[in-house]
């Protein structure tokens, strides 16, 4: 079966060592042939980018941006939790954030990861009779070839025809909410930070619009760098990421997949009173107070976020378990869960975005810490009620429900939404819902009308708000893996 993966990010990385860990191996010296001479098939790559296997979050950048994740949960090998720690191994001991006892290394070195597990499961895809090719283009269209599909690229004018297709085309880039593209000491992508930031004058004042993961890593970064200015995050709702806690040993025992498929299979469907009851079995086997959890949950946005900070950093080693299965299961049962919901359900809880997504992802202890020590020294300020940005005698003034400020710089980190067309697949993904291989879903992404396509990563239709983690990710992979194999 020739296969083409678009895009050659972590998405296909989890991919390409799925495929080649679930045949099984037979060496051989000859490139592209098994140990009995056979082929099996091409595997090509196609990444118009710099940043091959690496994508749009793992490039060269400041040691300053972490992961934001603890190496069980950073494997891109589905069933194996350790993958990630074993490769890293010694070397987690010079990236230990001591609060949270765990290693969180540059994202470019975790990048390092990715890219090594790409080249040992090309090799051993060649070893197993494979023919792996990477084309550094972009696709612009998948076209009906009769039994095949047919693949144009930027570059060239040559027609590729393979068999199955993946599309592995990440997310979306940030928008420009406030319409500042264009002027100087607007920056509406800051990745990465090492070249963004580098434009921005110690002692210039800085507002971040955003106050998720993104605009952590801007002021962590700018932290790093020496900055000497005032930082302001700016957001609508004020509302920081939580704070990671310590992992524990202990696994979710309710909220769990199976639980969930056993309730959808007795009842007929599923509702979000049933994921609070088996939360709230899983937080009584601790003996902890759901409602107690609850209500802290629902005070998000509505008290302090500077006393929440300095609350959470305290509990980072708290037992209580709460905060750490929702965290989990957001991005192990969610997915599977959002698509049983009824529509009435998931629009109570994207009533809760910004508390969700929080919880689900949140900011590594050692940048909490260096918040917390920036908002502690006045440097940094919260404002939240953003309203207007404009310019204002070549600087920015912002407008906020109760103040008003001037800025020198703005740093863009709003997200793009979940499911967004990222614009370089653009053309292609039109071409394929043209073709009528795959669907535009109601709420984003596309749907495989085909069975000859797939897609793996933010672009999955019918997802939920929360962006692809790397476990996310891993887990898609492996399932298509499968299915690629099974045709
Ligand atoms: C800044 C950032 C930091 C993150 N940090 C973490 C983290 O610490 N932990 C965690 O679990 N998750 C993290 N995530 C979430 C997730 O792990 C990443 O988004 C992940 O890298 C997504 O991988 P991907 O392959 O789906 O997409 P990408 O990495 O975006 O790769 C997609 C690739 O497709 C290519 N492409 C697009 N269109 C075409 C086309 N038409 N033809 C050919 N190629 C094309 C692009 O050039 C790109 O390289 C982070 C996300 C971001 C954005």
């Amino acid at each position: 079966m020739d296969i083409a993966i678009i895009g050659g990010g972590a998405a296909a990385v989890g991919l390409l060592d799925a495929l080649a860990t679930s045949a099984p191996a037979t060496a051989s010296s000859v490139p592209g042939k098994d140990a009995a001479g056979r082929t099996g098939g091409t595997v090509t790559i196609f990444e118009p980018s710099p940043w091959l296997w690496r994508g749009r979050a793992y490039g060269p950048d400041l040691d300053a941006v972490l992961v934001n994740a603890p190496p069980a949960i950073m494997s891109i090998r589905a069933d194996d939790f350790g993958h990630y720690a074993a490769w890293l191994g010694e070397r987690g001991a010079d990236h230990l954030d001591r609060l949270f006892d765990r290693p969180l290394v540059p994202r470019a070195l975790y990048g390092e990861y990715l890219a090594n597990t790409a080249e040992k499961a090309v090799a051993a895809l060649g070893e197993q009779g494979r023919q792996v090719e990477v084309v550094a283009d972009r696709v612009t269209e998948v076209a009906r070839a009769g039994a095949r599909l047919a693949l144009r690229t930027e570059g060239d004018a040559q027609v590729r025809e393979v068999g199955q297709v993946a599309l592995c085309v990440g997310g979306g880039t940030p928008p420009d909410l406030y319409g500042l593209a264009g002027h100087p000491g607007f920056t509406v992508d800051p990745y990465p930070l090492a070249d963004t930031l580098e434009r921005v004058a110690a002692d210039a004042d800085v507002a971040v619009i955003g106050s998720g993961l993104t605009a952590v890593d801007v002021v962590v970064s700018l932290a790093a760098r020496g900055h000497a200015g005032r930082i302001t995050l700016l957001s609508r709702s004020g509302v920081l990421p939580h704070v990671w806690q310590r992992p524990v040993e202990r696994r979710p025992r309710h909220v769990t997949i199976e639980r969930v498929a056993e309730l959808h299979q007795a009842q007929g469907g599923l509702a979000l009173t049933d994921l609070v009851g088996l939360l709230r079995a899983e937080l009584a086997e601790t003996g902890e107070d759901f409602d107690d959890f609850a209500a802290e949950l629902r005070s998000t946005g509505h008290d302090d976020p500077v006393d929440r900070l300095r609350r959470q950093i305290a509990a980072v080693d708290d037992p209580r378990i709460g905060r750490r299965v929702l965290q989990v299961t957001a991005h192990t049962v969610g997915p599977y869960a959002w698509r049983l919901l009824p529509e009435a359900d998931r629009a109570r809880i994207r009533g809760h975005l910004r508390t969700a997504t929080s919880v689900a992802s949140p900011m590594v202890p050692v940048n909490a810490v260096q918040l917390m020590a920036l908002l502690d020294s006045g440097q940094l300020t919260l404002a939240a009620g953003l309203d207007t940005i404009e310019m204002r005698d070549g600087r920015f003034r912002v407008r906020t429900r109760d103040s008003e400020l001037i800025a020198d710089v703005v740093v863009n980190a709003v997200n793009p939404s979940p499911q967004a067309v990222p614009a370089a697949a653009q053309g292609l993904v039109q071409s394929v819902v043209d073709a009528g291989l795959a669907t535009m879903h109601p709420f984003g992404g596309v749907t495989p009308a085909d069975p000859r396509v797939h897609v793996v990563g933010d672009l999955v239709g019918g997802g939920s708000f929360i962006t692809s983690s790397i476990p996310g990710l891993a887990a898609q992979a492996s399932r298509t893996a499968r299915a690629l194999s099974a045709a």
